[in-house]
């Protein structure tokens, strides 16, 4: 029997996997794809995703294979881009690439690997105790284990079976995205095209391909019907008054779709297990948080877990010093998160942040300092200096 089961190889649960295995803990990963395998995702690495990457001692070889980005170029209609620099380097790679270089690095550190479905918890009274899962054969197993991860990502089975999801308002929005080739030269900036609750993103990756990913209302959605690829390009010809043309550009490979985006639950530890990365909460996207909110998680529940198994603390302290830790990292991101719904959803207000980043350069600092995530989470973005963008 392993000590931990983590449910999912993403970011969250590969390294939490990498960091217990590195600690001599005997973890095994039950993910139900087959590595390297598609994700939708703008594919953006902020600096402190790359420092977490560094952490688990895979920085270099993603380096290598990585874009560097040089900045974000905001675009919205009737008033001219802004362009906000990174204060430390960030990165484009492809997901299907980086999380198959963090799952290897796991399996290296001697974390073990099974490809199945969890389908359920087990429980030794009010205790999580390991999970049931189905094969690619369609044979079911139960794997018993001290202490169950959920990285199983946004929409978490596991947080569903614990009973911790909470129910999501507002309006729900979906993501559309894929590989295009034929972009002009982006140079280097993550371009975000923003009007009327939908906005789509560009982001360079190595090569000639370029990110693209739409995020819609889901009644929009609907009204695309089949024809998403349309829809996409009309989308993006209206978005940002039209600055950035899709005449010429070409999908390369499968069209992604997924949603709702809204996922959030209302605690991340139970007894016998925790939740990480967007199986804790997911954000909206548009600010590029979420790798690095996984990554961190990953390692932040290695070490409460590990304190545990060590008898330096007690489940209840190093669990709720685990979920201290995500509050203090997710919380201030979250409250950005919804100045960007806000400024998405009103035209006039993301023209007025746009504006106000450009007449105060200091105010757009501050904010790609905080949105880097490569500083302390006190100093992400605090509603002070929300406020300054649109009041
Ligand atoms: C449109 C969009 C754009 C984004 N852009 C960015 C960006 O540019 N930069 C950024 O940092 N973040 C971005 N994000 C967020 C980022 O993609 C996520 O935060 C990140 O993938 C979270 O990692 P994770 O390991 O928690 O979950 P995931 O990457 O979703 O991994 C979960 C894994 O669990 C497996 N799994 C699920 N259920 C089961 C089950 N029952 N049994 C076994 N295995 C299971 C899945 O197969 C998957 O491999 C974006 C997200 C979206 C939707």
């Amino acid at each position: 029997m392993p000590d931990v089961v983590v449910v999912g190889g993403g970011p969250a649960g590969a390294s939490c996997a990498l960091n217990l295995a590195r600690r001599g803990v005997d973890v095994t990963i039950v993910e139900r794809a087959r590595f390297p395998r598609r994700k939708v995702c703008g594919e953006y690495l902020n600096a402190g995703a790359m420092a977490a990457l560094d952490e688990l001692g895979v920085g270099a070889s993603v380096r290598e294979r990585a874009r560097r980005l040089t900045g974000v170029r905001l675009v919205t209609p009737k008033i001219d881009p802004v362009e906000l620099r990174f204060p430390s380097p960030a990165f484009a790679l492809a997901r299907a690439t980086l999380d198959d270089r963090l799952l290897d690095a796991a399996l290296a550190a001697g974390a073990m690997l099974v490809h199945a479905r969890v389908e359920d918890l087990l429980y030794e009274g009010r205790r999580v105790a390991g999970v049931a899962a189905r094969g690619d054969d369609g044979a079911s197993a139960k794997l018993r284990a001290r202490f169950v991860v959920g990285a199983d990502g946004s929409g978490s089975l596991v947080a569903r079976k614990l009973d911790l999801v909470r129910a999501s308002r507002g309006a729900r929005r979906f993501a559309l995205g894929g590989h295009y080739l034929g972009f002009d030269d982006l140079g280097g900036f993550v371009e975000m095209h923003v009007d009327r609750g939908t906005y789509f993103a560009l982001n360079p990756l190595p090569g000639a391909l370029t990110n693209v990913m739409v995020v819609v209302r889901e009644k929009q959605l609907a009204t695309w019907s089949q024809a998403v690829d349309e829809g996409v390009r009309g989308a993006a010809a209206t978005l940002g008054g039209g600055r950035r043309s899709f005449d010429g550009a070409e999908r390369v490979g499968a069209r992604a779709t997924i949603g709702p985006l809204e996922f959030g639950v209302r605690a991340v530890t139970q007894p016998g297990a925790l939740l990480v990365g967007d199986a804790a909460g997911f954000l909206n996207p548009f600010t590029g948080q979420g790798v690095f909110l996984a990554l961190r998680g990953g390692i932040d529940a290695a070490v409460a877990i590990d304190d545990v198994l060590t008898g330096r603390a007690s489940e209840e302290v190093a669990f709720a010093g685990y979920a201290a830790q995500r509050t203090r990292d997710f919380e201030r991101r979250r409250k950005l998160a919804r100045v960007v719904d806000l400024l998405v959803d009103v035209p006039f207000l993301a023209r007025r942040a746009s504006a106000r980043l450009r007449r105060f350069p200091e105010l757009g600092e501050h904010l790609m300092n905080a949105l880097s995530g490569g500083v302390a989470s006190q100093r992400a973005p605090s509603p002070a200096l929300l406020a300054r963008l649109i009041v």
